[in-house]
């Protein structure tokens, strides 16, 4: 399928590795030059030169930390007038509800909230201008049905999604197209550290851990980072101008219901 994007640019943040750089790749595919993002230079540019020698799009790479003010700048610095903003960053640490402090809580908002938020304050009238725009935040199934070991996620990103829901709707008139991505367990380093953590708490071996998230889901595996991209890069597309402030769920079927 032809998505209709190519030549466009986008912004993708924390892209070079895991989910981030599944939609880079799947952007790159459908002919989007990127800007990519991560904060270690090295991995940065090994995912920049296999994408560049793969698809033959335009690359530049942003090494910083996306959840500073100093990262933003030198993102858009780079990239100014994207037609694609893809928000992500870093998952907040696990743990349980009583032992998170204050400072804890200022950096789960700040990066999985205010983040996105002050990228796609940013970028919006650009886009809302040039008639035209894409922005697709990656947030997390911990919306939908709260993980419990992942209280500063699901708090969060529940309020990026209450900015979302509200803000989508208001410049969807303008061409400019807001949704959210909600992964499951996919097969990233952040689902192994999570493995990990799960096998700690429960005394059991990694591999045993990952085999009961495999077997407790209706596919009995984890998703993959491709299949996450083309859902990305499909959002990001000239066929998804009437899918406005949803939020898509990639948990193959984990979160149990009829409807929605
Ligand atoms: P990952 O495999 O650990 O990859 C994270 C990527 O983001 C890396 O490229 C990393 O590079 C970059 N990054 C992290 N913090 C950054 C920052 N502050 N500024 C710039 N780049 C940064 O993680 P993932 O699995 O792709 O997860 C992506 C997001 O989806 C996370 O927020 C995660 O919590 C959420 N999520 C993931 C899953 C899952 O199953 N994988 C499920 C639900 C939600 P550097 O470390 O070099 O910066």
């Amino acid at each position: 399928m032809n998505l209709g994007i190519s030549g466009k640019r986008a912004i993708v943040c924390a892209s070079s590795k895991g989910l981030g750089k599944g939609v880079a790749e799947k952007l790159a595919e459908a002919g989007v030059h990127l800007t990519l993002n991560g904060r270690t230079e090295e991995t940065l540019h090994a995912t920049a030169t296999q994408i560049v020698e793969k698809y033959h799009v335009h690359v530049q790479i942003v090494a910083a930390d996306v959840t500073t003010e100093e990262g933003r700048r030198k993102l858009l610095a780079a990239e100014p007038q994207p037609d694609i903003l893809i928000n992500n960053a870093g998952g907040p640490p696990a743990g349980l509800w009583s032992d998170w402090d204050e400072n804890d809580w200022h950096k789960a908002v700040n990066a999985n909230m205010l983040t996105p938020i002050l990228l796609m304050k940013a970028v919006l009238p650009g886009m809302i201008s040039r008639k035209w725009g894409r922005v697709v935040n990656i947030t997390s199934g911990s919306v939908k049905s709260p993980i419990p070991q992942l209280g500063l996620s699901n708090a969060a990103r529940g309020g990026l999604t209450g900015f979302v829901a509200g803000t989508a709707r208001q410049v969807a008139r303008h061409g400019v197209i807001i949704n959210n991505l909600l992964p499951g367990s996919h097969e990233t380093d952040r689902i192994h550290q999570l493995m990990q953590s799960n096998a700690a708490r429960e005394g059991i071996s990694v591999e045993q851990a990952k085999a009961a998230a495999h077997a407790e889901n209706p596919t009995g595996r984890f998703g993959t980072t491709g299949e996450f991209g083309a859902a990305g890069a499909f959002l990001c597309s000239q066929y998804s101008g009437y899918i406005v402030g949803q939020n898509l769920l990639l948990d193959g079927g984990a979160f149990n219901s009829t409807l929605g």
